[in-house]
């Protein structure tokens, strides 16, 4: 963890649609859990900054450069989710910032939160933390539409240089996965690996159809797992029995483990994976133990932390004081565990965990249950009840 004064300046962004109102509640059970811990020695300074529909308001800019710069300047920052506008040059806002700030790691903990309706019958057996290269892939946004100039140049070039035949009615894009992207995001979860105690981390991918660039990622993650921290990591293919004292390297081909993380869920533990995968394995694991929109999680760069709720703005539901904050709250449990107030962290999940295991939740959730919903800042003022006891 990073270290940060007593009284660090963090700032947020409240979001479009239900952030707001998830940002209120959650801030209640952040400075709740604070107070509790550090009794009024630490304190968190929360500096609002704009991005969405309030930035255009006061910017005319949904991205302003004042808001990159205090997210680059203040090392931590917690964000609601945000809106996109059409006709921007860019399909998402969310991602845009990630890539501004060059945050290549999204790191989401997926675990069972007790008493949280779930499809499996063993959703305890989960507990694994996703790496997602954040950055590239066919995330880089390289495309051509079909009959474009640029579609017709590129299948010409192919025609003309390697002799690659291509349908003239096709689509193209491409598919960059570099050795830097793929280091960098190797060292941080090998080393989130072995500072949490962690047993394995798997590499997911799909090089035997896609070798120079999936394949070339298993490659170089074995490479820095295995050169960059000698002594505490073991590959799996040099292992006789599945146990080690050391941290396990291990690769699953990404079809064979959608199947295996429900089959074997407790083998399974870091998970690291190129940007597109990523995104799969993250949503399924996340509804394996009903937690979509429960999940929180996190993008990180060199410098600069982010933390964000995985679900979107559900505009349906705003204004309504309905929505559930619980991915928002956790991720602002990771946040405190990530600048090295692991108590406060530790504090709010139990305190969530404890909520919803007396039936206490928001109509998302106590529909599933039959139980009788709370409102957004009634079940804030749950969790408050039980950090406070
Ligand atoms: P966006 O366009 O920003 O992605 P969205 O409505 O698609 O907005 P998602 O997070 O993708 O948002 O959510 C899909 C659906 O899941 C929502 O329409 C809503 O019904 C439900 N949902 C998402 N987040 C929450 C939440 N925090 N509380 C309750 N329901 C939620
Ligand atoms: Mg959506």
């Amino acid at each position: 963890s990073i270290l940060v004064p007593n009284n660090p300046i963090i700032p947020y962004i409240a979001g479009d649609g239900i952030g707001p109102e998830i940002m209120r509640a959650a801030m209640l059970v952040w400075n709740s859990a604070i107070s509790r811990v550090y009794a009024g020695k630490r304190k968190v300074v929360w500096k609002e900054i704009y991005a969405g529909e309030k930035a255009i308001e006061i910017f005319g800019d949904p991205l302003p450069e004042e808001t990159i710069e205090a997210i680059k300047s203040h090392v931590v920052s917690i964000k609601s989710p945000l809106t996109t506008p059409v006709g921007r040059g860019y399909r998402s806002l969310n991602v845009k910032l990630r890539q501004v700030l060059d945050l290549y790691a999204c790191i989401r903990p997926v675990k069972w939160i007790k008493g949280v309706p779930a499809p499996v019958k063993h959703p305890e057996l989960l507990d694994v933390v996703i790496f997602r290269e954040n950055t590239e892939d066919v995330y880089a946004g390289i495309e051509w539409k079909k009959g474009s100039q640029e579609a017709k140049k590129v299948i010409d070039f192919l025609r003309d240089t390697f002799n690659l035949e291509i349908r003239g009615d096709s689509g193209l894009g491409l598919k960059p996965i570099s050795e830097f992207a793929t280091k960098r995001i190797t060292r941080k979860a090998i080393q989130y690996a072995l500072e949490n105690g962690r047993k394995s981390v798997t590499i997911v991918h799909k090089g035997n159809i896609m070798k120079y660039t999936e394949g070339a990622f298993v490659e170089w993650a074995y490479e820095v797992a295995l050169n960059e921290f000698e002594g505490k990591v073991v590959s799996e293919r040099e292992l006789n029995e599945p146990v080690s004292e050391k941290l396990i390297v291990k690769d699953r081909i990404a079809d064979n483990m959608f199947q295996q993380i429900l089959l074997e869920p407790s083998e399974y533990d870091i998970m690291l994976l190129p940007n597109l995968n990523g995104d799969y394995l993250s949503d399924a694991v996340a509804a394996q133990v009903g937690g979509i929109g429960l999940v929180p999680g996190a993008n990180i760069g060199d410098f600069v932390a982010l933390f964000e709720p995985t679900h979107g703005t559900a505009p349906q539901l705003a204004g309504k004081e309905i929505a559930n904050p619980t991915s928002l709250i956790l991720s602002g449990a990771m946040m405190f565990d990530y600048i090295g107030w692991k108590e406060v962290g530790s504090i709010i999940r139990k305190a969530v965990e404890k909520t919803i295991m007396d039936g206490k939740m928001t109509i998302d959730l106590a529909r599933k249950k039959g139980v009788e919903p709370l409102k957004t800042t009634e079940f804030a003022e749950e969790i408050i009840k039980n950090i406070e006891e």
